[in-house]
């Protein structure tokens, strides 16, 4: 049985009336079609595009639409949900197409709402914020707000869509000073499970807005939002890219430790990011996968001498140099449109993710020594995979509080997530091999993970990015383990989304 017919036995045995499997291919839509905008338009499986509108990111487990309605105004929006209400039939909206925790294969029938048309984007006159259409792309808002000398934190990859990472909290490069993705949103126009339309702000609905900024997903589309955007301050950036061979894990994550998280307390500073990737590339180390620092600094067009002297003074394989602007980032780090995470190939890509406060260097040896031997094996089918480290700055995350949205790890300093990319073969047992290596590569980090107040061990929950997440976490993992988090969390889904329309992506169960 795959872990998407697990996880739904689980998972969706709740008080939803939908079917899991609902196919909706011979549904008479000229009701619908009649109410919907001249732009929209109806793809069923023998259209031409349809494939195009439903391919994904990563194969395993994903929603499987027999229709698609793509909107082109927000009511268009509204329609398709009444629409789909009055059928009784379930509908997922989708935008970047990365979403891949194992949860969206839940749709097995049923409508996509493709938010591909919902593309503007305005600056207020005042140039203080910017509304920005359901279906905008990362880069989109990027390069229109680069444009205006503005900019804003959006997620890193290129191709993934502003509102899916902003939904779930979102990381960006500019985190470090003005806080996570959704702690931009000032107001959101939201198509709610009923159908209706509502604007989301602190002063109308505090409540549904907190839960927006963290849990979005779980209660309604939102068709477009309006953000907060700064002045563009410092648009140079420099790089440097330190190569290290498996033997150096150990001397790299202390010298990083002694960096920016001295006693797991982020000392980064807001100008400054850092990345590293493991990865297995024979021509860099035959022997083994080897680890990759990106150490990024705003503002400057050489990277803090101390740092990368320090870094040189462990010997790396190689350390390299390079300067740019902003727009760079994405390339530097491999998440621009022409790289791989931008390509839809047909492989599988699960996630494992766990944030972390410190490096733990025993516990990156042992996830490091089962990535080797993974990706090494003889025939391995999973050479291709990556182990991610994300070191984004922290202090803007940390200023509102940890309570201040339904994001609950603004105390955690470190994403790190195994992800096992390999290509399907059909059967069951390849996608359990990836994800027990996946689920003891994360274990290894957790038993060594140090919470905030200074135990070492296993958190008594997992602390889980839900936008990375592979979909057996628990609900505690995805949003937080504190009681008070969970109350909120479930009042709110038995509130506005009392049938759970809203339950393919990390659902909360009422
Ligand atoms: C290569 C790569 C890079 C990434 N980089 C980052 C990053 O820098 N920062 C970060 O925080 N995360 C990042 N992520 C994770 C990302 O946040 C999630 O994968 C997210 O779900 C992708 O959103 P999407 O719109 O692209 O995907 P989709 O699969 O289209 O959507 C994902 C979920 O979001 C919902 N959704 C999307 N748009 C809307 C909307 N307008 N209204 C309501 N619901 C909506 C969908 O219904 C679906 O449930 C990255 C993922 C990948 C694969």
């Amino acid at each position: 049985m795959r872990f998407s017919q697990l996880f739904l036995l689980a998972a969706f045995a709740i008080e939803s009336t939908l079917a899991a499997v609902c196919d909706v291919s011979h549904l008479d839509t000229s009701s619908l079609q009649k109410k919907l905008s001249s732009g929209a338009y109806i793809l069923n499986s023998t259209s031409t595009e349809f494939a195009d509108a439903a391919a994904r990111w990563s194969s395993l487990d994903p929603p499987v639409p027999n229709l698609i309605v793509v909107p082109a105004t927000e009511e268009d929006v509204v329609q398709t949900v009444l629409f789909a209400n009055k059928q009784n039939v379930p509908f997922l909206a989708t935008n970047g197409a990365h979403g891949s925790v194992i949860s969206l294969g839940g749709l097995q029938g049923g409508i996509e709402i493709y938010l591909t048309q919902l593309s503007s984007i305005n600056i207020a006159a005042d140039g203080k914020t910017v509304t920005v259409a359901g279906g905008v792309h990362s880069k989109n808002l990027t390069d229109a707000l680069w444009a205006a000398n503005k900019q804003t934190v959006t997620g890193t990859c290129e191709c993934v869509s502003y509102l899916g990472p902003g939904l779930g909290g979102g990381h960006g490069w500019l985190q470090g000073h003005h806080g996570l993705v959704s702690d931009q949103f000032v107001s959101l126009n939201v198509v709610l499970a009923s159908g209706e339309l509502v604007t989301v702000s602190e002063s109308e609905n505090a409540d549904l807005f907190w839960s927006m900024r963290g849990a979005g997903h779980n209660f309604g589309i939102v068709t477009s939002v309006t953000s907060k955007i700064y002045d563009l301050e410092y648009p140079n950036y420099a790089l440097q890219t330190v190569t290290f061979t498996g033997d150096q894990a150990e001397a790299a994550y202390a010298l990083a430790n002694s960096l920016w998280f001295p006693d797991g307390i982020s000392t980064q500073p807001a100008t400054f990011n850092q990345y590293s990737y493991w990865f297995y590339e024979p021509d860099l180390d035959a022997t083994g996968p080897v680890i990759q620092f990106y150490l990024i600094e705003e503002g400057v067009d050489a990277v803090n001498v101390t740092v990368v002297d320090a870094f040189n003074a462990l010997s790396p394989l190689s350390s390299v140099p390079g300067t740019g602007t902003y727009l760079d980032l994405a390339a530097w780090t491999g998440i621009d449109l022409s790289a791989g995470p931008c390509q839809k190939t047909g492989n599988a890509y699960p996630r494992f993710p766990i944030y972390m406060t410190q490096y733990n260097t025993a516990a990156i040896r042992n996830a490091y020594n089962l990535f080797k031997e993974m990706t090494t094996a003889t025939n391995s089918l999973f050479a291709g995979s990556l182990f991610l480290f994300e070191g984004y700055a922290q202090a803007g995350v940390k200023a509102p509080g940890d309570d201040a949205t339904a994001f609950a790890y603004r105390s955690d300093n470190i994403l790190a997530a195994p992800m096992v990319g390999y290509t399907p073969d059909g059967t069951a047992a390849l996608d359990q091999t990836a994800h027990n290596w996946g689920t003891q590569m994360r274990d290894a980090l957790w038993a060594g993970a140090t919470s905030v107040d200074g135990t070492v061990g296993h958190f008594a929950s997992l602390h889980s990015y839900v936008n990375y997440a592979y979909g057996d976490e628990t609900q505690d993992s995805w949003y937080g383990e504190a009681a008070w988090r969970q109350a909120r969390l479930k009042t709110l889904k038995s509130k506005y989304d009392p049938k759970g329309v809203f339950s393919f992506y990390a659902p909360i169960k009422v």
